[in-house]
């Protein structure tokens, strides 16, 4: 009888793969943790012990089949895995790369509860795409036959991307419309290359691209063309277009120059990895070289900011947060890769506004703006005042609310000022108010500002009309746009069956 591979876990303990050293990955914007050799990937999946019931994929918001393939990977079987990791996850070595594992899969893994120490199932999932783009395993999505319902999708980050890829393959005529110059949304000019390197999401876009999904880029719906003409292009559309409206700080010179929006600062540095023209960066305004650099925000914005300030060369970055480290909601490993990379954390800590000064606006008594523009008039008063220090009060943690969580509460008379050149404000994202945006009233909204949709189908009150991501769910997560975006897909594919059997039966 065969030798189980599997059950490993009393014997071989929980490896993750190689992580750069921090003092050498300060300097690029290349992925930390480097791919499993294939002997270390087997040996790693082999400490699963197969559960009848397994947590980890009840845990998966996409149900992936992770002890099937887990045991395949362990046999060797890599292609076979590869078949069922990708049967159910759009994007399975994107999830492996960027999911909170620790609070998905692994986090439920029945060996970590058991004081074993999870099973490394993001690496695996990683690794076992990644090497079936390597070995010419991954076949085109073009379809064998065409359908003749088209479906328009505005927003192509994950939720717009897998929904079109579940359509195109089915032979529907897919097209993407995208405010951005490439698609991904936060997956390519968001979140940074460390945690995801973009060539990755680009060869998900070629991919779509090859099998006939047509891109219509730099167009952003309610500017360029309004949702009405994407409406009658279509004979269904689905709206994935993310949260983008920064939440701000007020306070004394919250406007000065100096203070930036995460989405934008995270935006022009993954652009200027592309090598793209960035003015805003070049001329200082969003670049951190040389800078005392203050991030607020215990978020994972906030750990790719710190993050990314570290690597374009900041004199020093510190990342003030309201409650403590045990309270955060960033993922305990950016943290900690943050601290590793020179990040400071200043915890209970909250900002009441800023200090500005004139600074070298004013060298040689001619106001200037970050570009070097001279001002003139009011904007001479308003503009010239360059961010000098975040003022900050001091917190503590007190009783716990209805939820368990610790509210922060002030202390009296411990202000202080943190000295800042730029101070990024990473505080979470709102949805646009789209209806007003798009002139579509009829659009309907819940209190937060959501699109509202139905939770399974994601079809939205108005007929042919379904959303997903980040726009109905909030500021959420790429593993859960994939979901929507597959189960949209589905929903509008049972449709078109639906109502193609009449036309046959009238015929
Ligand atoms: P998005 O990815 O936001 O894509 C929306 C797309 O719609 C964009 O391309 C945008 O240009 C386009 N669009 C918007 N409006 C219009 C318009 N009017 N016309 C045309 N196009 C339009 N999640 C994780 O799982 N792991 C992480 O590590 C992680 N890190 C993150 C880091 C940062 C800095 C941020 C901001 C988010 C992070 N997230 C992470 C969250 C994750 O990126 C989002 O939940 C996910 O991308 C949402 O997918 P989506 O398809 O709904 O929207
Ligand atoms: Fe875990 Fe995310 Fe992969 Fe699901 S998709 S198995 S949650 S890494
Ligand atoms: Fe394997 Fe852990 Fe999932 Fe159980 S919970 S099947 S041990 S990965």
């Amino acid at each position: 009888m065969a030798v189980s591979k599997m059950l490993q876990f009393v014997t071989v303990d929980r490896k993750t793969p190689e992580k750069r050293e921090a003092d050498a990955r300060r300097h690029d914007f290349d992925e930390i943790y480097r791919e499993f050799a294939a002997e270390r990937a087997a040996e790693q999946a082999g400490r699963c012990s197969q559960c009848g019931v397994p947590y980890c994929q009840t845990h998966c918001p996409l149900h992936n089949n992770i002890p099937d393939w887990l045991r395949l990977v362990a046999e060797g079987r890599l292609q076979e895995a590869y078949e069922i990791s990708q049967a159910t996850n759009t994007f399975p070595e994107i999830c492996g790369r960027i999911c909170p594992q620790d609070r998905l899969c692994e986090g439920n893994c029945v060996i970590e509860q058991s004081g074993h120490g999870t099973v490394t199932i993001g690496a695996v999932e990683k690794y076992i795409t990644d090497t079936a783009f390597e070995m010419g395993w991954v076949p085109s999505i073009k379809p064998r036959t065409e359908r003749k319902e088209s479906v328009g999708i505005i927003g192509g980050g994950p939720g717009g991307l897998a929904a079109a890829d579940v359509l195109r393959r089915a032979g529907v005529q897919v097209t993407v419309y995208d405010r951005h110059d490439r698609a991904g949304g936060l997956m390519m000019y968001g979140i940074p290359g460390f945690k995801l390197e973009k060539d990755v999401v680009q060869r998900r876009n070629d991919q779509l691209a090859e099998g006939g999904v047509k891109f219509v880029l730099n167009t952003a719906v309610g500017r360029d063309i309004t949702f009405d003409a994407i409406r009658e292009k279509h004979d269904a559309v689905i709206i994935a277009t993310g949260v983008y409206k920064s939440r701000e700080l007020g306070g004394d010179n919250h406007d000065a120059q100096g203070i930036v929006r995460a989405i934008d600062y995270l935006t022009a540095s993954n652009r200027k990895s592309f090598g793209d023209d960035v003015p805003e960066f070049d001329s200082g305004e969003l670049s951190a070289e040389g800078k005392r650099v203050v991030v607020i925000g215990g978020g994972d914005t906030a750990m790719d900011c710190v993050r990314t300030a570290i690597r374009q060369g900041a004199r020093s970055v510190k990342c003030l947060y309201r409650r403590d480290r045990a309270n955060m909601p960033g993922s305990q490993r950016e943290v900690a890769n943050a601290e590793e990379e020179g990040v400071d954390f200043v915890w209970l800590t909250a900002p009441t506004g800023f200090e500005a000064g004139a600074g070298d606006a004013m060298a040689g008594g001619v106001a200037v703006d970050m570009k070097g523009i001279e001002l003139e008039g009011e904007d001479v008063a308003t503009m010239h005042r360059i961010v000098s220090g975040v003022t900050v009060q001091r917190m503590r943690l007190g009783e716990a609310d209805a939820t368990g969580r610790q509210a922060p509460e002030l202390i009296e008379d411990a202000d202080y000022v943190e000295d800042a050149d730029l101070v990024i404000k990473a505080l979470g994202f709102e949805p646009e108010d789209l209806p007003t945006l798009w002139d579509h009233p009829e659009l309907e909204v819940t209190r937060w500002g959501t699109v509202r949709a139905d939770f399974r189908t994601h079809a939205t009150p108005l007929d042919g009309i379904y959303a997903v991501g980040d726009i109905v769910r909030g500021a959420s997560l790429v593993v859960w746009a994939i979901r929507d975006g597959r189960e949209a897909a589905d929903a509008i594919l049972a449709k078109f069956s639906a109502s193609v059997v009449p036309e046959i039966a009238a015929e």
